[in-house]
């Protein structure tokens, strides 16, 4: 069923590695290169792009047969579409726009700057900026919206005052505690904090640092409306991301898909040594762009004298996953009229009218994905109690789709989708730059003060590429500015 979609550059089946207008050199130049990187998703995209860019001399090896390692899309043989979990992004993550900029695919991002927020029935809140300068930017839209009473909105109003200098350096507390200790009231959790929070940073409150919480908070509604505005991928991910691997390899990047590395040693002479099936490379700098799971078996086999754990002063057992869910369906009609939404009091925490966004004629008829996020319930229950349960809760919310052909459907369930800012995560998640002279380490888990995301990711290739030429922000992109007020109020 995972055919790979890899877009416009097509992987060729017998060698792993991408075809493109590009030359391939020889076999023996391959082995020969400076750098390698190990893992082409995200993160390791975005450190090859900055190496190359540098004058470095680059071979990124990819386990999988395609790019982008959990932001992927693939072509679904039953239902006959390409499907992916929809990503978003908001303004504020500078660095992976910067690279979407880098490889001229930035208008294949649809903008929005209002949220809807919908309860069962119906009923509408929208969230959007008006007028008045940041912080209150979306003061007048949250003063009107239904969702909340006015109560909620105090205490709503009162919580979020507490993050306009910041978000706290801190990450021990719970977001748990945060809402009791900042007395919540319950519509407000679950009508405003709770649809951010988990779709944002795909866990339960107690499992979720208050530090990303008032982050995620501070960015996308206090600092400026820019930072706050949403960004949805007009494209499948695969399709998406394939402009960033034809940019790496038109600066010269090697990029070979199925070649997992299974072994890396440093050699007497200190450089690298990376066996990834009959293939062995040397290589002055590693960058192991890969998961926490297989960085920690990489590295368990690097020294037997040295514990790979206790040089990096981490324990990847404190690393967890947590999964997402998403349902496909595919009607005859339009039946939302909306691109997408948050839906409350609910499983399913958005709605996103794929067919929309991707513009696709009124007679295609309309895709949608519905996202549960924190899955652990729909880990447990089968394809049909999942999508009879997701379509009678929709409907609660869009009636045209009880009298609307739904044509097909599909379920997507991603086991391992997030790792989790639990708290006190962050003294675990160790920096770029490794006690080994040569070897670096990215992914979004690594120290980036990111969560789970795909700017987490992006920072993290460039801060390992950075280190590896001594300079880790040399490849940062600048934060966006505070506005308004925020000018003066944020200290961050
Ligand atoms: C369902 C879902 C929804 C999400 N929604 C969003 C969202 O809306 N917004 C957002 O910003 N983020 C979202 N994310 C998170 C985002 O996808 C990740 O944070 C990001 O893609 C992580 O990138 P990475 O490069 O750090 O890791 P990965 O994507 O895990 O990449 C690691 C790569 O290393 C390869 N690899 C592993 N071992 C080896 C080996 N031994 N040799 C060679 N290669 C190896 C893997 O195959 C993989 O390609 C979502 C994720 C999922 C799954």
């Amino acid at each position: 069923m995972n055919r790979p979609n890899p877009g416009a550059v097509a992987p060729c089946p017998d060698s792993g590695t991408w075809v493109s207008d590009v030359p391939q050199r020889s076999p023996e130049a391959t082995n020969a290169r400076d750098i390698i990187v190990a893992g082409a998703g995200v993160a390791g995209l975005s450190a090859a792009v900055a190496l190359a860019d540098a004058g470095a001399s680059v071979t990124l090896l990819e386990r999988r047969p395609y790019i982008g390692g959990r932001a992927y899309s693939y072509d679904h043989p039953a239902l006959e579409e390409t499907i992916d979990s929809q990503h978003v992004v908001v303004g504020c993550c500078t660095n992976v726009l910067d690279l979407c900029n880098q490889a001229g695919m930035a208008d294949t991002i649809r903008w929005y700057d209002e949220l809807t927020f919908l309860e069962p029935g119906g009923r509408r809140s929208l969230l959007r900026p008006g007028s008045l300068p940041a912080p209150a930017h979306q003061a007048i839209s949250f003063l009107r919206a239904p969702m909340l009473t006015l109560r909620d909105k105090a205490a709503i109003a009162a919580g979020l005052a507490r993050f306009l200098r910041g978000y706290p350096a801190d990450d021990t507390e719970s977001f748990a505690s945060w809402l009791k200790r900042t007395g919540q009231t319950d519509r407000a959790i679950r009508h405003f904090w709770e649809p951010v929070v988990v779709g944002a940073l795909n866990d339960t409150f107690e499992r979720c640092s208050v530090k990303y919480a008032g982050k995620v908070f501070y960015e996308s509604f206090l600092r400026s409306a820019p930072a706050g505005r949403l960004g949805i991928p007009a494209a499948p991910l695969s399709e998406f991301f394939s402009p960033i691997a034809e940019l790496a390899q038109r600066k010269g990047v090697a990029v070979k898909l199925k070649s997992g590395i299974d072994r890396i040693k440093q050699t007497p002479d200190k450089r690298w040594q990376v066996e990834a099936g009959s293939e062995v490379y040397t290589a002055s700098s590693v960058i192991l762009a890969t998961d926490f799971r297989q960085t920690k078996n990489l590295l368990a086999g690097l020294n037997s004298s040295t514990n790979g754990e206790a040089a990096l002063n981490t324990d990847f057992d404190k690393f967890t996953v947590a999964p997402i869910t998403t349902i496909h369906l595919w009607y005859d009609r339009d039946v939302v009229g909306i691109d997408h939404a948050v839906l409350l009091d609910t499983r399913i925490q958005w709605m996103f009218a794929k067919s929309r966004i991707r513009r696709w004629p009124a007679e295609r008829g309309s895709y949608l994905e519905l996202v549960i996020s924190a899955s652990w319930l729909e880990l447990e229950m089968g394809r049909e109690e999942i999508l009879s349960s997701a379509i009678r809760e929709f409907e609660l919310f869009f009636r045209a789709a009880r009298t609307a052909k739904l044509v097909k459907s599909g379920v997507l369930k991603e086991a391992r989708a997030t790792f989790s800012v639990t708290p006190g995560l962050d003294s675990f998640r160790p920096k770029q730059a490794t006690q080994w002279p040569g070897l670096y380490l990215a992914g979004d888990w690594t120290a980036t003060e990111w969560p789970s995301t795909m700017e987490g990711a992006v920072r993290s290739g460039r801060l390992a590429a950075g280190a590896l030429m001594g300079d880790s922000s040399r490849f940062m992109a600048p934060e966006l500015p505070a506005q308004g007020l925020m000018r003066w109020l944020s200290r961050q």
